[in-house]
């Protein structure tokens, strides 16, 4: 069992393209096979290192191993002519003359003529044919002998039986003149090289199929099983597409994103498992299957990527977190210490990304500064002796949680205050926000002296 993932470097990687790294890395290792990793990188133009990075990098962060690989396209092309000099030898390919504008003219007759525009078979060797004179320095394209008569078949794990005539498939160009391989048939070559045994990829592809079937059956090779998958849609409902501002994979991870919900998350975008919405990567693992991957199109949706990661989050160990939170608290210039799991702890379940749950913990190591109106709303004139009093209180008694809780308690009976009221104030003076975890658990993680502080800043 052998699977591979081939993108082509051509623009950042975005999550309706990995997931179709996703898949067969599923596969393979639920099926105890091998994962290959190939590059694509053929269109000189429009291919950069820095696509390749973030393909590299994007796998690296969601666990998408390799077992072998990455290969490159553009380092295998004395492969790719070694082939092509073989199928020239064995007369499966043909050199063929037509001038563009030969080919222009002629694809212009068709279309008037309602025909679908295809290449005639001028230059097509054929027992008894006489073909055109050879035009002199002109340099041939390469023609593959596509099969005539009957169809190409193959059952899709996704969409089922497929069938194409070949009378519906002329003569592909498989080289240029200047030799270079296109497209179909590096893809076989490869396909065939790298021993794969199951070709799980984007619909897009599906048109190819037939021709590089053709290809194997001419090189002696029975074809992969294939499994193409639904489009990936934006929010818009169009084709998930960099071009309309799908964001890099890896700027999922700069968001705060774990790594493991968007795994889960874009496991769900296209196959499923009973009603499971929330699962870990293992139990994704025993269950990944081709027989459950979904038919249609599926639509992405950033609320329930967010709604994922954060039951994620609640169910990821504290100290986990923290090695998420502490790089962004770094980067801000700020120094955390051993507090820090607790505080991931206290806060994760009400964040969806680590970086939210970064902004809690800044709290707990810079001064914080509430805003103006949170201060006029909730420390008022008929609170602020209160404050000053449970200040005292805190000042005196162990600093653990319980001695804490207790020294709130006696400030509420001394002034006959609800928990709200002394509360509210205490955190908005503590945190700068009257919404925040249970006061005691709060100010236990603060060092005493910055809660004195605080709560005597104003
Ligand atoms: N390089 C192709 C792409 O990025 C995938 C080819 C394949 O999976 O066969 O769309």
């Amino acid at each position: 069992m052998r699977t591979r993932f081939a993108p082509s470097p051509t623009g950042f990687i975005h999550l309706g393209n990995i997931r179709s790294a996703l898949y067969p890395w599923a596969f393979a290792r639920s099926q105890g096979g091998d994962f290959i990793l190939r590059i694509e990188d053929t269109d000189l133009e429009r291919s950069s290192q820095a696509a390749v990075d973030v393909i590299l990098e994007g796998m690296a962060w969601l666990g998408l191993s390799h077992d072998e690989g990455p290969f490159y396209q553009m380092q295998r092309m004395d492969r790719y002519r070694e082939v092509l000099a073989q199928m020239q030898a064995q007369g499966l390919v043909y050199p063929c003359y037509m001038s563009v504008a030969d080919l222009d003219a002629l694809r212009e007759r068709q279309m008037a003529a309602k025909e679908k525009p295809r290449y005639d078979g001028t230059w097509r060797p054929e027992p008894g044919k006489v073909l055109p004179p050879v035009p002199e320095g002109v340099k041939p394209v390469l023609r593959f002998r596509n099969p005539q008569g009957g169809v190409v078949a193959w059952d899709d794990k996704v969409k089922g039986r497929i069938e194409i005539a070949n009378a519906e498939l002329d003569d592909l160009v498989i080289a240029r003149p200047d030799g270079t391989p296109t497209y179909n048939f590096c893809v076989v070559v490869d396909d065939i090289d790298m021993r794969i045994t199951h070709v799980i990829r984007g619909d897009d592809h599906v048109n190819n199929t037939p021709r590089q079937i053709n290809i194997f059956r001419a090189l002696g090779v029975e074809p992969p099983v294939y499994a193409h998958l639904p489009t990936v849609l934006n929010e818009q409902g169009e084709k998930m597409s960099k071009r309309n501002g799908a964001k890099p994979v890896t700027q999922f991870r700069d968001e705060g994103f774990l790594a493991d919900a968007v795994v889960n998350y874009l496991a769900r975008l296209g196959w499923s498992h009973g009603d499971d919405e929330i699962f870990s990567r293992e139990q994704f693992l025993q269950w990944f299957d081709l027989d459950h991957l979904g038919r249609s199109a599926a639509q992405f949706d950033e609320a329930k990527l967010r709604w994922v990661n954060a039951q994620h989050m609640k169910t990821t160990p504290d100290a986990t977190l923290a090695q998420h939170v502490q790089p962004q608290l770094q980067a801000m210039g700020l120094t955390p210490d051993d507090r820090l799991p607790a505080i991931c702890g206290l806060f994760k379940d009400r964040c969806d990304t680590t970086v939210i749950l970064a902004a809690w913990a800044a709290k707990f190591y810079q001064p914080v500064v509430p805003a103006a109106e949170e201060l006029a709303q909730h420390v008022t004139e008929p609170v602020r002796p209160a404050i000053g009093q449970l200040a005292s209180a805190l000042a005196a008694c162990a600093w653990d949680k319980a001695a804490i809780a207790e020294a709130i308690k006696e400030t509420l009976r001394a002034t006959g205050l609800k928990m709200p009221q002394l509360a509210m104030p205490v955190r908005v003076l503590v945190l700068g926000t009257p919404q925040t975890p249970s006061l005691d658990a709060v100010l236990a993680l603060l060092p005493r002296e910055d809660v004195l502080g605080r709560l005597s800043s104003v």
